[in-house]
């Protein structure tokens, strides 16, 4: 059987002049995962790319679950080849979907045609192909206003496919198509979640971990790497990038009031994560804040957070309450590995009473005691490297 995948492009396809350069993207995504699962021939052509096992080693299944990680499209489908003439497509649906058949009381053919020169219209391929299914499966009744199984007939320019459910891409635009942007992961349920959501939109990831160690453990750092590589089948491959943060957290708590830890070290935070964000071409930084989640996450604190940078800040989270952003970390897979129980720099050193509406007059005063500009070069300098790949 001549297994295939169609992949049916999203949002590109309303692209106009530079379209060209996203299919070109989708395509080199699609070939590099897909490397990990067999030979295939991988190609794009009216709105589709095509995806052809070369030999018998291939994994369908796998190529196929690979693929529904993959942005930038709306639907992932599962077909067989065959030639265009009537009865192959009737031979081919009879055997490809066999097990559909079986397990359906009633179906109907629909057929879409991009060949427009094909010779029977799409209404009288359904039906000549209907006929002779419902003469093969006659326990099956034919029923066009609600089917349990559509059996879906694509005549396209080199060839029908035959297939049935589609399943829902993952949706967005090409991963890289839109640019890199460095991106705060913790350990937490909310970080994961905003990298996905940038990635999804066309964005290629740098994650950057702030490490504390001894205060926080190498299990910590590990549940970290580990979120990453459950990110990298959506992301593709990303290098993350762990800063040593102890120093400068040391620092604050000997040097700062109390009441500014929190807001002090996150403007650590923005300031590393601008300068590896230029160093690596960026045009963002990604956090996973949310409006009111914590002290540190009042429209105050993000604006004295922000300050000490001029790359924009995404924060793809702001509205969205935990329950929401909960939902998607089950969705993506990162949920069960962010609530095991390693803590975070953020909780290392978190003052009793943190100010709420810290106003950047004060902060700047508290700040003063620190040689900001050595050891936030001192952290770059010191960062570690981890290649994620899937
Ligand atoms: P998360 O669930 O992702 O940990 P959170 O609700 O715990 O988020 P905070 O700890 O206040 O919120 O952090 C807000 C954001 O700051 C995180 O979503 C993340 O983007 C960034 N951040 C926090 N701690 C770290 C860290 N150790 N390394 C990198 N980024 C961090
Ligand atoms: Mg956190």
């Amino acid at each position: 059987m001549n297994d295939i995948l169609l992949l049916k492009q999203g949002e590109i396809v309303l692209k106009g002049l530079n379209r060209r350069v996203f299919e070109d993207k989708l395509v080199s995504n699609v070939r590099r995962r897909m490397a990990h699962v067999g030979n295939f021939r991988v190609y794009a052509a009216q709105s589709t790319v095509y995806v052809e096992p070369l030999d018998d080693g291939a994994d369908m299944e796998a190529a196929f679950e690979a693929a529904r990680q993959i942005f930038g499209f709306v639907a992932v489908v599962r077909a067989a080849a065959c030639p265009k003439d009537p009865d192959a497509v009737f031979e081919t649906a009879r055997e490809y979907l066999a097990a559909d058949f079986a397990a359906a009381r009633s179906f109907k053919v629909e057929t879409k045609r991009s060949d427009k020169s094909y010779p029977m219209t799409s209404i009288q391929l359904s039906q000549y192909v209907g006929g002779l299914l419902a003469d093969a499966y006659p326990d099956v009744a034919v029923d066009v206003h609600d089917p349990e199984l559509t059996v879906r007939v694509e005549i396209r320019e080199n060839a029908a496919y035959v297939h049935s459910v589609p399943a829902l891409g993952a949706g967005g635009m090409p991963v890289g198509s839109c640019g890199s942007a460095v991106s705060l992961l913790s350990g937490g349920i909310d970080s994961p979640v905003s990298t996905w959501m940038t990635a999804k939109r066309g964005v290629h990831i740098i994650p950057v971990h702030f490490f504390s160690f001894p205060y926080t453990s190498e299990l910590a750092k590990q549940k970290v790497i580990d979120l990453a590589r459950l990110l990298a089948p959506w992301c593709g491959r990303m290098t993350l990038e762990i800063v040593p943060f102890t120093h400068i957290q040391e620092e604050i708590r000997d040097k700062c009031p109390e009441e500014y830890f929190t807001v002090i070290m996150r403007r650590f935070m923005t300031r590393i994560a601008e300068r590896i964000a230029l160093q690596n071409r960026c045009g963002a930084i990604v956090t996973g804040e949310s409006l009111g989640q914590v002290a540190s996450q009042t429209m105050h604190a993000l604006a004295v957070t922000q300050e000490p940078v001029k790359l924009p800040v995404l924060r793809p989270l702001i509205c969205m309450d935990k329950r929401e952003i909960i939902e998607i970390a089950r969705k993506i897979g990162t949920f069960e590995t962010s609530i095991l129980p390693y803590e975070d720099c953020c909780t290392v050193f978190t003052p009793r009473h943190p100010r709420t509406k810290p106003r950047l007059e004060e902060v700047l005063e508290a700040e003063k005691p620190l040689d900001v500009e050595a050891l936030v070069e001192e952290a770059v300098r010191q960062t570690e490297s981890v290649l994620i790949s899937k």
